[in-house]
C-alpha cells in the first residue's frame, strides 16, 4: 500500500502547479529534432532545439554511431574507473582537449552532472564560490553539492564580483575561492565578461570556471567563449556539453592535466556511474573533428540568427540585448507570452514561452534557437507567422 502522506503531498503540490499555469505539459516529438518537427501529426518549423549546428541528425555522426555499435555494442558495460573506459572515451577526451586547446579532457555521461562532479571534486567547506546570479541550474546544485560558502553576484556586475571577491579574500576565511559563470546564458543570449573576470581573478588570487554549454559550436569560430576572448590559457575549467551545438548527450571539462587527473579519481559520476554509450561519443569524436575541419556550419548558423534577429526586428517585436544565436522575443505579461507561444504554434512555429521563475516576473519571453540546418524558406515561413500572431495579440 503507498503512503498516504506521500499521496497527499503530491497530489495537494501538483493541483497547485497546475492551477497557477506552471505545471509543464510535455508533447513528445513523432520526428527527429531537427529544423522541422512532428508533434500529433502535426508539421511545426522548430525554433526551440539547441542542435545549433543541425548536427544531431548528420549522417556522419550517424555512420559514426553505426559503426561504433558494431564493434563496441551498445552499452559501456562498467563505470569508467573498473573496465568502462573503451578507446573510443580516450579518442574523445583527446579530441576535445585539442578542440579546446587545454592539456587534458574529461567526458561525463551529461552536462548537468559535469558540473555536480567537477565542482564538488575540487570545492569543499572550507572554500567559497563567486557565482553569477543567473547561473544554469547543474552549476547551483553543484556549488551546493561541494558545501562551499556560496556568494552570488549580480548578474554580469563586475563591480559586484570586485566588492565580493575582494571581501571574500581578505576575510582570510576560505582556502581557495572560484568564480564560476555561464559563458553564455541561455535566457537572453549574453556573453559572460571573460576579460574582465580573468583580471579580477588575477587580482585575488581566484580560479575560473566557465561553463559554455551555449557557446561552444557558437563563439570562437567554434570553439567556444574562451577561445572568443583569445583566454584559452587563462581559464582553469572549460566545461562544454556535447548535448547542444554537438548533437549527441555528455558533458566534459577541458583543462590542466592536473585538474584532469584529480577528477578522474576524485569526481563521483565517473568512478560510480557507468560511463557514456560507445555510439555516442563515436558521434561526439565525429562532430568535434567536423567542427576542427571548417567553420562552414557555424557560419551558417550566424548567418541565419543574424537574418531571423533582423526579421524579427522589422517586424517591431522585442528581441532584448542578445550577442548569440539565442533569439529571445520578450512580450512581458506571462498569460500573454503563453497565448502567443500557443498561437505560433496554431500556425506551424515551434516556439517555447519562458515565464517566470524562469525568467524575472513581467519578462515572459518566447525563446528562438536558430539553427544552421534551417533554410531561408523555413525562417521566411516563420516570421510572415511571427507577423500574424503578432498582431493579432497586439504586440506589434
Ligand atoms: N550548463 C548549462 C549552462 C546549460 O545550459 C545546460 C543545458 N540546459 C547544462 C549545463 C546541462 O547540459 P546537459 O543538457 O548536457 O545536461
Amino acid at each position: 500500500m503507498s503512503s498516504k502522506t506521500l499521496d497527499q503531498f503530491l497530489n495537494v503540490n501538483l493541483e497547485e502547479l497546475k492551477g497557477k499555469g506552471l505545471y509543464n505539459i510535455i508533447d513528445p516529438l513523432e520526428s527527429a529534432n531537427g529544423p522541422v518537427i512532428k508533434i500529433n501529426g502535426k508539421e511545426l518549423i522548430n525554433l526551440s532545439s539547441n542542435n545549433y549546428l543541425g548536427l544531431a541528425t548528420d549522417d556522419r555522426l550517424k555512420k559514426a554511431a553505426e559503426e561504433a555499435i558494431s564493434q563496441f555494442g551498445v552499452g559501456a558495460g562498467a563505470v569508467r574507473t573498473i573496465n568502462g573506459t573503451l578507446k573510443l572515451h580516450v579518442e574523445l577526451e583527446e579530441k576535445l582537449a585539442e578542440f579546446k586547446q587545454t592539456e587534458a579532457a574529461i567526458a561525463y555521461q551529461s552536462g548537468f552532472m559535469c558540473n555536480m562532479a567537477a565542482i564538488s571534486a575540487v570545492m569543499d567547506n572550507k572554500d567559497a564560490i563567486l557565482s553569477d546570479e543567473l547561473n544554469h541550474a547543474s552549476i547551483i546544485d553543484g556549488c551546493r553539492l561541494s558545501r562551499a560558502k556560496i556568494i552570488r553576484f549580480n548578474h554580469s556586475d563586475m563591480e559586484d564580483l570586485r566588492a565580493k571577491a575582494k571581501k571574500a579574500k581578505e576575510s582570510g576565511q576560505f582556502n581557495k575561492i572560484m568564480v564560476i559563470t555561464d559563458g553564455v546564458f541561455s535566457m537572453d543570449g549574453d556573453i559572460a565578461k571573460l576579460p574582465e573576470i580573468v583580471k579580477i581573478a588575477e587580482e585575488f588570487d581566484l580560479f575560473t570556471y566557465v561553463d559554455d554549454a551555449h557557446g561552444s559550436g557558437v563563439l570562437g569560430g567554434g570553439a567556444g567563449t574562451v577561445k572568443h576572448f583569445g583566454l584559452s590559457d587563462k581559464i582553469d575549467f572549460q566545461i562544454g556539453t556535447l548535448s547542444k551545438a554537438i548533437g549527441v548527450v555528455g558533458g566534459y571539462v577541458a583543462g590542466k592535466q592536473n585538474l584532469i587527473d584529480w577528477l578522474k579519481v576524485r569526481s563521483r559520476p565517473f568512478l560510480f556511474s557507468t560511463s557514456l554509450p560507445p555510439a555516442d561519443v563515436a558521434a561526439s569524436t565525429k562532430a568535434i573533428e567536423i567542427l576542427m575541419d571548417s567553420t562552414e556550419l557555424n557560419e551558417r548558423l550566424w548567418e541565419n540568427a543574424n537574418y531571423l534577429k533582423a526579421g524579427l526586428e522589422r517586424l517591431g517585436f522585442d528581441i532584448g540585448h542578445s550577442e548569440t544565436p539565442i533569439t529571445p522575443c520578450i512580450i512581458g505579461d506571462e498569460v500573454k507570452t503563453q497565448e502567443f507561444s500557443k498561437r505560433l504554434y496554431e500556425e506551424g512555429v515551434y516556439a517555447k514561452s519562458i515565464v517566470f521563475p524562469t525568467v524575472p516576473q513581467g519578462t515572459g519571453r518566447v525563446r528562438n534557437m536558430p539553427s544552421a540546418a534551417h533554410t531561408k524558406e523555413m525562417l521566411d515561413q516563420a516570421l510572415s507567422i511571427y507577423e500574424k500572431a503578432g498582431k493579432e495579440l497586439g504586440i506589434i
